[in-house]
C-alpha cells in the first residue's frame, strides 16, 4: 500500500513497484485522478486495488483501513507517502478533528494507519515486510539542508503544543508560533521519528524492516503547488544546475521502490539517502539522523502524545 499515489513519488514507486510485480493499493484521497495517473503510466487495471482516504482525517484513515481488510489481501509492505506543504498559509489550516493540517496529513494520518496496519504486516507470510516512511533533509539537521532557517530549522522543542491537545489556537508541537513552513518541516521529523521508534520498539519482536529515506530533491513535483509561481520556475533550475541535487519523479520513485522491495534495503532503523548531490550511478547509504530525530526520550514522549491526539490511547 503507498499512500498519496496520484502524482509525484508516490506514483512513480507504484508505478516502479508494479513494474517488479507487486500489486499496488494506492491510497489517494482523489480515486479518480489516480485512476486517470495510473492510466497516464500504463499500469494494468489488475496490477493496482484503488482505496479512498484523506489522511488529514482520521475517521478516513480508520475507514480507508476497513476497506482494505475487505479486499482480503495480505499486507507484505506499507509506504507512508502522502504529504502536503503549504508555506504560505497566513492562519492554520484545521483537520476535522481539530489539528493543523499539515501535522494531521503528513504525521497523525500516518501514525493511525501504522497502528492500524501493524497486525496485518505481522500476519504477512512475505519473507522481507517493511514499512517505510518518506523523510526530508530539511527536517534533518545533520545535513546541510536542516540547517536552513527559512522560516526555522524543524524543531519539536519540548513538545508543548501536543501536551496541550494540539487544538486551536496551538498549531505548532512546540506550542510556539505558527510557521507554516516549519509546520511542514516538523511533521516530517515526526515522520523520521516514528520510523527510529518502530524500529526500537518492534523491529527485533517482529521481524518487520522499518526505514525511512531522503529520495533527492524531487523539485517539480505537485508538493510545490502552494509556493510562488518563480520559485517553481528557479527553484527546479537551482537544484538541477547549482546544487545538483535534483532527482526526477521518476529515479525518486525508482528509490522507494528499492527501499521497498529490494534485499539491499532489508535492513531495520536506516535512513537511506542518496546524498544532496546526486552522481550518475550513485550508491545509496545510511545517512546519520539528527539528536531531534533520534533521541529515544523525544521519541517516547512524541510517540505517547501521537497516541493520544489520534485517539489510541
Ligand atoms: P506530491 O504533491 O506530488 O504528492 C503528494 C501526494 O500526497 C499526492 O498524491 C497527494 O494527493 C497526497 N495527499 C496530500 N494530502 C493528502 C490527504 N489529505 N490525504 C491523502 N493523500 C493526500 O508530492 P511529492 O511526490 O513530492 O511528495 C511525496 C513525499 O515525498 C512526501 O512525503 C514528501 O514530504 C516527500 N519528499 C519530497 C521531496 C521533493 O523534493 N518533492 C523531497 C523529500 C521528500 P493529491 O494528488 O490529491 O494532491
Amino acid at each position: 500500500m503507498i499512500t498519496g499515489a496520484s502524482s509525484g513519488v508516490g506514483l512513480f514507486a507504484a508505478k516502479a513497484l508494479v513494474d517488479r510485480g507487486w500489486h499496488v493499493v494506492m491510497a489517494c484521497r482523489d480515486t479518480d485522478k489516480a485512476r486517470r495517473a495510473q492510466a497516464a503510466l500504463g499500469m494494468a487495471d489488475g496490477a493496482v486495488t484503488h482505496l479512498k482516504v484523506d489522511l488529514a482525517d482520521l475517521d478516513s484513515v480508520r475507514a480507508l483501513v476497513d476497506a482494505f481488510h475487505a479486499t482480503g489481501r495480505p499486507l507484505d509492505a506499507l509506504v507512508c507517502n502522502a504529504a502536503v506543504y503549504l508555506p504560505r498559509l497566513k492562519h492554520p489550516e484545521r483537520s476535522p478533528q481539530g489539528y493543523e493540517i499539515s501535522m494531521a496529513t503528513n504525521h497523525f494520518g500516518h501514525f493511525l494507519l501504522i497502528h492500524l496496519l501493524l497486525e496485518d504486516l505481522k500476519r504477512s507470510s512475505h519473507p522481507s515486510r517493511r514499512l517505510v516512511i518518506l523523510g526530508t533533509v530539511t527536517a534533518n539537521s545533520k545535513e546541510l539542508g536542516g540547517k536552513i532557517p527559512i522560516p526555522a530549522p524543524a524543531d519539536l522543542g519540548d513538545l508543548s503544543g501536543f501536551a496541550a491537545g494540539f487544538k486551536a489556537p496551538i498549531a505548532m508541537a512546540s506550542g510556539k508560533s505558527f510557521k507554516p513552513g516549519k509546520a511542514y518541516k516538523d511533521s516530517k521529523l515526526c515522520n523520521m521519528i516514528t520510523t527510529q521508534e518502530l524500529h526500537r520498539r518492534l523491529h527485533d519482536s517482529t521481524g518487520i524492516v522499518f526505514t525511512s529515506l531522503y529520495p533527492g530533491c524531487v523539485a517539480d513535483t505537485p508538493l510545490f503547488r502552494h509556493t510562488p509561481r518563480a520559485f517553481q520556475t528557479i527553484f527546479p533550475w537551482f537544484q538541477k544546475n547549482i546544487t545538483g541535487g535534483y532527482v526526477s519523479q521518476a529515479l525518486a520513485g525508482e528509490r522507494v521502490a528499492q527501499v521497498t522491495a529490494d534485499p539491499d534495503f532489508a535492513v531495520s532503523g536506516v535512513h537511506w539517502s542518496w546524498g544532496n548531490r546526486q552522481t550518475k550511478g550513485g550508491k545509496q547509504f545510511s545517512q546519520e539522523l539528527s539528536e531531534k530525530a533520534s533521541n529515544p526520550v523525544t521519541a517516547q514522549r512524541m510517540w505517547d502524545y501521537s497516541m493520544q491526539l489520534v485517539g489510541l490511547a
